[in-house]
């Protein structure tokens, strides 16, 4: 199995990725890791790196891609790595896919641990305050303001590496803010070979449709078409209309009496008789 873990610093890559370790009996490739080996055992690499790595900026990308080269040759790294802290730029990922398929080596997938920088942060500054507490030794690129370096290197120069992949349909995202096993168990189901549980599904009972009679094309011709409230209010029909005015002029035209009430029935029928 061949990952990558995505993700800012401080998004929990690290210990996620030796849990895959454990499960999978792959290796875990950490550029950071390397660099800081290197960085301690003052190779020449080590050397150029020191000065970047301290301010909180990226290395350049010949230098971590020929570290990478060179560590998935490696026997250990033949079953399978998870990738951590690297690619970390599109041309590092660029290269990567090259390195692969040199070899006739496929990625099974990259993971992406979304996380809320804000609460990064405050996680980071818990986690120095902490480790200086114990009196542990520092990492000196752990200090809140080398992090937020690291961070605005991350939004730059890594994040688009999200689209990269998503654009190959690589990309699988979990909630990095989780707790630390929800987050593992999550990717566990990412990676199981059933896919992610789907939703399930709720399926409504099945109603039987109420019929409607078919009328009959005499009723279909005698059939008015509804006039709604509102236009009726705003004005008689045309037929409705001349009813009324016709009953009108039909009324004034009526012979009236002394009074000048009109005249029954009747008596009109005698005056005319008459
Ligand atoms: P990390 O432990 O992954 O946070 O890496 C620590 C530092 O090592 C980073 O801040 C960079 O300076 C450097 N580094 C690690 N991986 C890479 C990489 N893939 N590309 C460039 N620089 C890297």
């Amino acid at each position: 199995m061949r990952l990558i873990l995505l993700g800012p610093p401080g998004a929990g890559k690290g210990t996620q990725a030796q849990h895959l370790v454990a499960k999978h009996g792959i290796v875990q490739l950490s550029t950071g890791d390397m660099l800081r080996a290197a960085v301690a055992a003052g190779t020449s690499v080590g050397l150029r790196a020191k000065g970047i790595m301290d301010r909180g900026e990226l290395v350049p990308d010949e230098v971590v891609v020929a570290i990478i080269a060179d560590r998935i040759g490696q026997n250990d790294a033949k079953r399978g790595f998870v990738l951590d802290g690297f690619p970390r730029t599109v041309p590092q990922a660029e290269a990567l896919d090259r390195l692969l398929a040199e070899r006739g080596l496929k990625l099974d997938g990259v993971i992406q641990l979304k996380v809320d920088e804000g609460i990064l942060l405050k996680r980071i500054e818990t986690r120095v305050a902490e480790m200086t507490a114990r009196g542990e030794k520092l990492r000196a690129d752990d200090n809140p303001d080398v992090l937020m370096g690291r961070l605005a290197a991350y939004r730059a120069q890594t994040a688009p590496l999200a689209g990269y992949y998503a654009r190959k349909g690589m990309l699988k995202s979990v909630d990095g803010m989780a707790p630390i096993g929800d987050v593992t168990a999550a990717i566990d189901r990412l990676l199981s070979p059933a896919g992610p549980v789907k939703a399930k599904l709720t399926i409504k009972p099945a109603t039987k449709p109420t019929r409607r009679k078919a009328k009959s094309a005499k009723a279909k011709g005698r059939a008015k078409k509804p006039r709604s409230k509102a236009s009726a209010r705003r004005a008689p029909s045309r037929r409705s209309k001349g009813r009324k005015s016709g009953r009108k002029a039909r009324r004034a035209g009526r012979s009236k009496n002394k009074s000048g009430q009109v005249k029954s029935r009747t008596r009109r029928r005698l005056t005319k008789a008459r």
